[in-house]
């Protein structure tokens, strides 16, 4: 199937702090579906290396407390339109990501401190009914 990926995932440098975290074993989901990478953080206009972002009550801030709210959610239509117009079925995302983040993410401390809640792209995704898979679960999708 056709699957939207975490372009960090497959080993793209569109990190926050620019670095590469490409998941191990993405080789056999790459073999086994057509994925197509995408950075919401990216399509919503942040630069890369762009400051660290996390969700706190419905919106996202910087840690030295900017409001980006609005480019997280741009880059979420971005990701869910391009879901759309190349027809992928799921999303196989980033773990804990303020927009890629599935079911757990960082909880707005900066500390390292995590919660239940999904990032901001990963909620639309599942709002319009693509489903979403949080990288441990490639499993699923790769097996
Ligand atoms: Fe990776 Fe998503 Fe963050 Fe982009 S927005 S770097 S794809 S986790």
């Amino acid at each position: 199937m056709k699957l939207l990926v975490s372009a960090c995932l497959l080993g793209l440098p569109c990190r926050y702090d620019g670095g590469i975290k490409r998941l191990e074993g993405i080789g056999a989901l790459l073999a086994r579906h057509e994925c197509v990478p995408v950075c919401p953080e990216q399509l919503g206009g942040l630069p890369t290396p762009r400051p660290p972002a996390e969700c706190r009550e419905g919106r996202v801030f910087t840690r030295e407390g900017a409001d980006v709210t609005a480019e997280f959610e741009r880059g979420a239509q971005a990701a869910l339109e391009l879901a759309r117009l190349l027809g992928c079925e799921a999303a196989l995302l980033k773990e804990r990501s303020p927009s890629c983040g599935c079911g757990v993410i960082h909880d707005g401390s900066f500390s390292g401190g995590l919660t239940a809640g999904d990032g901001v792209t990963a909620a639309l995704l599942r709002a319009e009914g693509i489903p979403v898979y949080g990288e441990p679960r490639m499993g699923e999708l790769s097996g």
